[in-house]
């Protein structure tokens, strides 16, 4: 089976901490191609821009492949939470994205009256992670913020308007072949290992395995960007999901003067003149007229729910939507994405550079990627199919309460945090697979701008001497360090 996801099935309107720290391996040569590349991204998506930019932190050379002259134009992603900034945090980029984001209060469930169903708020004040647990962001402007980062690193390349058509691999290292898209010459070029982070059709995921679950959910949906010509202020700065009713509808207050309306499709909607000018305006009109916005871009998008069964074969991975779709009814398909290259750069990363690790460590470390990754997407991939199943049931309260009764006390919900699943820890089962807290340091520096982008063992000087010779990450030379005066 294909994992098709958010395929634009109408065409849209468009209407109207740089690392140098290994310089002798830097990339960026002359516009011609470093002869030495450790990891080749397929795919310049937020997924393949982060991981190039984690690994260039540990010290990896990257060659990233994309397709396409420019970023994505139409509407996708609006949500990432305090998870991903703190990646973002790590890249270097979080005080720029600070600047284009906006803190989300919450996301509320209306019935077609009005009336409250169920309620997400969002706290107010920041996480444990450190930042807020709900931003509101424009896609284009994330990627934008990413690729300025890749060109002022000396350890990421970034190749535009390529297709990766082959990839072949031995013991030793990956061959991988693209065609320049304008002159139609073919190039080959090696490395430790390709990661696919080419999107829902990925050309990676072919030359692994095309066996994918398919957890169930397919719907159709228009998505709407509109700009304000003036403040709009009663629609208000919640998310809403308009539930049941003729045709279930979201409101997204995004950052600036956008704002997104996504709407759900019959099986009978002619594409084409949904998508007309005319027609969104019907759609939307119960909240916008004409005279208070201009749409900016609309796409049908055909959702699904889908994680591939397999996402590694020897030096090749794949991660993001190339390994995994989900509805965005939680805004989690690239929040899962980032956490995938989160988990899976700094084991690559290892194995690229240290010399001292056993082939069996490595691969201990390499086949942790997917075990650990799988059920914690999927814990997001299952809450929002039965969120999308509420908001498109036209069902009463009490369905919506049955569907999180086991989880919610009252018509309150709360965000999920998954742990991840078997891997690398050891130990204690409570406390394994979970995100570790980002305090403030007495010095006023965050946990993980101290640390950096590596595995590393944080302990008090008494356990450190008692433990030291015990723990079991030893041959992976963790940087230690004492919690006492931090
Ligand atoms: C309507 C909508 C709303 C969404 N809302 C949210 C949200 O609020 N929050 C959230 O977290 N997620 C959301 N998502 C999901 C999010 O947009 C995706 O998960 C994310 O864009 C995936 O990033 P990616 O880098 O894995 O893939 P992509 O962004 O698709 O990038 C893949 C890249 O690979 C390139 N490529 C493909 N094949 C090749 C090849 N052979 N050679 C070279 N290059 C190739 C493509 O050109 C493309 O640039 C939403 C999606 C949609 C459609």
């Amino acid at each position: 089976m294909a994992l098709q996801s958010y395929r634009t099935l109408g065409i849209a309107h468009s209407m109207h901490h740089s690392d140098t720290r290994n310089d002798e391996k830097s990339v960026n040569t002359d516009g011609g191609i470093a002869k030495s590349i450790d990891v080749v991204i397929v795919g310049c998506g937020p997924t393949g821009a982060t991981l190039s930019l984690l690994l260039a932190q540990c010290g990896v050379s990257t060659l990233i492949l994309e397709r396409e002259k420019s970023i994505y134009p139409l509407p996708r992603a609006v949500h990432f939470d305090d998870q991903i900034m703190r990646v973002f945090q790590t890249l270097g980029v979080a005080e720029t994205l600070e600047k284009v984001t906006r803190y989300n209060p919450g996301m509320r469930f209306v019935d077609p009256n009005g009336k409250l169903l169920l309620d997400w708020p969002r706290p107010a004040g920041v996480s444990d992670n450190g930042w807020y647990s709900s931003y509101r962001f424009h896609q284009p402007d994330l990627e934008t913020v990413l690729r300025d980062q890749i060109q002022k690193n000396t350890l990421t390349q970034l190749k535009t308007y390529v297709d990766v058509c082959k990839i072949e691999q031995n013991d030793e290292q990956v061959n991988v072949t693209f065609k320049d898209r304008q002159t139609g010459v073919p190039v080959c070029v090696q490395a430790q290992f390709v990661v696919g982070c080419d999107g829902a059709n990925s050309t990676v995921r072919q030359h692994i395995s095309e066996s994918v679950e398919d957890l169930g959910f397919n719907a159709h949906w228009l998505v709407v960007d509109v700009l304000l010509n003036q403040d709009k202020p009663e629609l208000g700065d919640f998310t809403i999901q308009h539930c049941g009713g003729d045709r279930p509808a979201t409101y997204v207050r995004c950052p600036g003067n956008r704002r997104r309306w996504e709407i759900s499709l019959k099986p009978g909607d002619d594409l084409d003149a949904i998508t007309s000018e005319e027609s969104i305006w019907n759609l939307i009109g119960e909240w916008l007229s004409p005279a208070e916005a201009t749409i900016e871009r609309s796409a049908v998008y055909e959702f699904k729910s889908l994680i591939a069964k397999q996402w590694r074969d020897g030096r090749i991975f794949i991660a993001g939507d190339a390994a995994h779709l989900t509805s965005p009814f939680m805004g989690q398909g690239m929040c899962a994405s980032i956490r995938d290259v989160s988990n899976l750069s700094w084991k690559l990363a290892k194995c690229c550079l240290e010399t001292n690790i056993s082939d069996a460590v490595k691969e201990t470390l390499l086949v942790s990627y997917q075990s650990e990754r799988i059920p914690n997407v999927r814990e997001y991939i299952e809450t929002a199919i039965r969120l999308g199943a509420l908001i498109e049931s036209c069902d009463t309260e009490e369905s919506l309460k049955q569907a999180f009764a086991d989880k919610r006390e009252s018509n309150k919900m709360k965000s999920i945090v998954p742990s991840l699943g078997a891997g690398l820890g050891v130990g204690c089962k409570d406390y394994q697979g979970i995100w570790f807290p980002q305090p403030m340091l007495s010095s006023g520096q965050r946990l993980d701008d101290r640390i950096g982008q590596s595995p590393v063992l944080l302990i008090s000087a008494a356990l450190l001497s008692e433990y030291l010779h015990q723990y079991a990450g030893r041959e992976l030379d963790l940087a230690v360090i004492s919690v006492e005066g931090e």
